[in-house]
């Protein structure tokens, strides 16, 4: 049965009706029982633990949002905490489901046919077929509205794409990948899906990396890639269509990083209750119940701000600046709140098997994915101001 969370200190899962609820349980214990025993070893090793993919879509992780994929009726709300639990114990394996299920199941779903979305979601949300989500490239980051290098040339009843991606998330396993690029005629930038067998496409893993260990990024080069116009997402006519999917992943984000921020939180309190200084539990000192405190709070206000922004897309109502608000604001929070977290744990707060260490790494990668927290404020600084400072 379904137990409250205690880091959710103002009960915001009490907004959720009780088949979420159940949700939340059966997403929770799988979990514990399959992740978390799991994520540091994987980390290190910087390896993708492939065996938990279908089984985690089996639960109701893989099909919250869609019409052709749901199980049942759901909130916005449900889905944010459901990414938060994911974070809570693991960003890497949570990454992986965005790009799956946000990233490529969200361009497909907004910017696909009825046709592309009947195809192409069941069975991405069952996980028989990978996704990946290629927009960033090596010489176009935060102005990839209009920096994209990748082109996109008709020929007949063909595509031919050339270019390169860098940073793609599950793009060294994935089947498909969405392929962002600038038609060559009208200069609009469009979405392809690109089965990743296609002769001229190559996914070379990024590798060493200090954030994110477990979930794979790549390298692409497109060269001469030809798909069908059939595989041209019908409904992505210009980059403001890229944008209506990075909003709502951009609110998947905002929620994983309370994740992060709870994963080290938890570890640290349980850590300090244990750990006796001078005499008696460290978690009896006044300091550290501040930097406790400070965690909480900054992981309260974070979650109110999310569960506004998602029940304000239900309402209809959530614009790119409130995403982006929200992205830009519980990432900064995350980015202290797991510093305060590892810096309660003194010295072992660095060692992965205390539990702070990894989620203190992960924050950088979700602090600058998705748009780095200058961009986000820019976008909102261009919603209260009138003005655009980044065109
Ligand atoms: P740059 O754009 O080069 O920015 C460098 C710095 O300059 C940043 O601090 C930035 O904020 C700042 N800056 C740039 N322009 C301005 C400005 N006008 N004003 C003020 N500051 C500015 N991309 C995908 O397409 N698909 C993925 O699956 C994907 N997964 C990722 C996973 C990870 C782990 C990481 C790290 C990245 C991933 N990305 C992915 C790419 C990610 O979205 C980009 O890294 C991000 O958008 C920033 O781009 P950049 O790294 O090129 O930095």
């Amino acid at each position: 049965s379904f137990e409250p969370l205690a880091s959710d200190f103002l009960g915001f899962e009490t907004l959720l009706s009780d088949r979420e609820k159940e949700s939340i349980t059966e997403i929770r214990a799988f979990l514990e029982e399959h992740v978390r025993p799991i994520a540091d070893d994987y980390w290190e090793r910087g390896e993708f633990p492939h065996q938990i993919v279908e089984p985690l879509m089996a639960t109701d992780v893989g099909r919250f949002a869609w019409a052709e994929t749901t199980p049942f009726e759901n909130s916005a709300v449900f889905r944010g905490l459901a990414s938060m639990e994911l974070s809570r114990v693991d960003a890497s394996v949570s990454t992986f489901v965005g790009v799956q299920e946000g990233l490529t199941m969200g361009s497909i779903a907004v910017c696909g046919s009825e046709e592309q979305r009947a195809e192409w979601l069941p069975r991405l949300a069952s996980g028989e077929i990978i996704g990946a989500f290629g927009l960033t490239e090596p010489l176009s980051g935060s102005d990839s509205a209009q920096g994209l290098r990748t082109t996109a040339r008709r020929d007949g009843d063909s595509w031919v794409l050339d270019g390169a991606k860098r940073w793609i998330g599950n793009a060294t396993f994935s089947d498909i990948t969405i392929i962002w690029a600038k038609d060559v005629e009208d200069s609009q930038v469009k979405g392809f899906i690109v089965p990743t067998s296609t002769p001229g496409y190559s996914a070379t893993p990024i590798q060493r990396k200090i954030s994110l260990r477990a979930v794979q990024n790549a390298d692409i080069v497109l060269d001469g890639v030809v798909v069908p116009e059939s595989h041209r997402l019908q409904n992505a006519n210009s980059f403001r269509d890229t944008a209506k999917v990075l909003r709502l992943t951009r609110t998947g984000v905002a929620w994983s990083s309370v994740g992060v921020s709870i994963g080290a939180y938890e570890a640290a309190l349980a850590y300090a209750k244990e750990r006796v200084q001078f005499g008696k539990p460290i978690a009896s000192h006044q300091l550290i119940q501040d930097l406790l405190s400070k965690c909480l709070g900054n992981i309260t206000a974070s979650m109110a701000m999310c569960v506004r922004v998602s029940q304000m897309h239900d309402e209809g109502t959530q614009r790119d600046e409130h995403s982006s608000l929200a992205k830009a604001y519980c990432t900064a929070r995350m980015r202290e709140t797991v510093a305060w977290a590892r810096e309660a744990m003194g010295g072992n707060g660095i060692v992965l098997d205390y539990g702070a260490a990894r989620f203190f790494a992960d924050a950088e990668a979700l602090y600058s994915y998705e748009g780095t927290r200058e961009m986000n404020a820019l976008i909102v600084g261009r919603a209260i101001t009138g003005s655009a400072a980044f065109v």
